[in-house]
């Protein structure tokens, strides 16, 4: 099967088209700028490569754009679109509604479209993605794979704020953890790369890229994220603040006249690493390079980013009540082996040895502990675009046999 996957944004479009039998990526790409000048990338395993300023008015001339270039015949891919088995979409939030993959009807976008007041900035731009593929492609089965679904075994004491009950039941807030499909991707990754049963193992895994968060997986089931009703709950991550006593921004507003939107402006795009850095940046390889020549923000940047995903790890050792394999992914967590060195370092009481040389390898997957060590400790590359083409392929497999029955 092809599988087009979509990942819509507000202003950008990210798209692969895989073949689901060898996993091969056939087409990656991406549509920048829809809505200001337009620019188109892309790249086949063929060797063709494109990058085009191209006036974009809006997603569906995006994904005309792109589709007109998967049939063209000297950059396509494809002959015709039904050479497209099935779309696959990311989509951000599934709220308490969809806790899998799911066919994209007319009810699952009424469904998602009452989402929207969870995530205001993600879901209506992944609808947009989805109806322009709707208008162009109307008989191509398209599948909805949301960032949600797989935290949703989360039980209530772990999801659950201590707030009155009665806000949970009459809005939903709750905390519903994000980046659930690259946690299922590495999570199984790491034990079939370890050779277990991932039924039977207790991982951790922890995605540090610009948004960053840590999730507890027991038996192949979420126990916890670090991750809330919002991804600006958990870790001190690129620009977000992660965990904050909400008196401080109480006392912040008053002292500065700051009404409500202007302190989630600060706490979603201000703070963190780039805010305790005095803005110096978000990026983990800039403060690196700063911490090397004695900027000392930089330097407390990253420890106080390093401190905080130990103290989540040991926790959630804690709620699983042991860990079999921590993993790190994403591209701090993949990348940053001085970062990996530093929490590990904090969690040598659960028995863990790094082996130095290991740690600087670069790999796709790659075990990082020593044979000393009581737990695995892995990094391995995410893939969310396979993640969602594997699933959108099981749907797809599982609605033809339904037809051809
Ligand atoms: P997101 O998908 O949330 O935007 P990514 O997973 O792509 O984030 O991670 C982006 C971050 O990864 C960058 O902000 C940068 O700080 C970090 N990063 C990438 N490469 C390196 C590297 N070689 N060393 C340290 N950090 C890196």
């Amino acid at each position: 099967m092809k599988i087009l996957v979509i990942n819509s944004g507000s202003s950008s479009l990210k798209f692969q088209v895989i073949d689901s039998e060898t996993e091969r990526v056939l087409v990656r790409g991406l549509c920048e700028r829809i809505g200001i000048d337009g620019v188109f990338t892309y790249k086949t395993d063929t060797g063709v490569s494109l990058k085009e300023q191209v006036p974009m008015k809006d997603h569906t001339e995006a994904v005309h754009k792109l589709l007109d270039t998967l049939v063209d015949p000297e950059k396509g891919i494809i002959k015709d679109f039904s050479e497209i088995d099935v779309i696959g979409h990311r989509l951000v939030h599934g709220g308490e509604k969809f806790t899998g993959s799911v066919v994209i009807t007319d009810e699952v976008i009424q469904a998602m479209t009452e989402c929207n007041d969870l995530a205001p900035l993600h879901n209506p731009a992944n609808l947009v993605g989805v109806d322009a593929c709707r208008k162009l492609m109307p008989g191509t089965l398209m599948v909805g794979v949301f960032d949600t679904a797989f935290n949703q075994t989360m039980e209530p004491k772990a999801f659950l704020y201590g707030l009155p009950y009665r806000y949970y039941e009459k809005y939903k807030i709750r905390r519903y953890g994000f980046h659930g499909i690259s946690h299922k991707y590495v999570s199984q990754r790491a034990a079939e790369f370890m050779r277990q049963d991932p039924r039977r193992v207790k991982t951790i895994v922890c995605h540090l890229g610009n948004g960053a968060s840590i999730c507890a997986v027991k038996y192949g089931k979420v126990v916890d994220n670090s991750m809330g009703f919002t991804p600006l709950e958990g870790l001190v991550m690129g620009t977000r603040s992660g965990d904050v006593d909400p008196g401080a921004l109480e006392f912040l507003a008053k002292k500065e006249n700051l009404d409500i939107y202007q302190i989630m402006q600060i706490l979603n795009k201000e703070s963190g690493v780039l805010g305790i850095s005095k803005n110096l940046s978000s990026d983990f390889r800039e403060l690196k390079d700063a911490e090397i020549k004695y900027n000392d923000k930089a330097a407390m940047a990253r420890e106080i980013f390093a401190y905080k995903v130990a103290k989540y790890v040991g926790s959630y050792a804690a709620a699983m009540n042991g860990v079999d394999n921590i993993v790190f992914t994403a591209g701090v967590g993949e990348n940053d082996s001085d970062i990996r060195e530093e929490i590990c370092s904090y969690l040598e009481f659960l028995g863990i040895h790094i082996d130095e040389v290991k740690n600087r390898e670069r790999a796709e997957a790659v075990k990082i502990s020593d044979g000393l060590s009581k737990v695995n400790v892995l990094v391995i590359r995410t893939n969310e675009e396979l993640e969602i083409a594997r699933q959108a392929a099981e749907i797809a497999g599982r609605v033809k046999g339904e037809q051809a029955s």
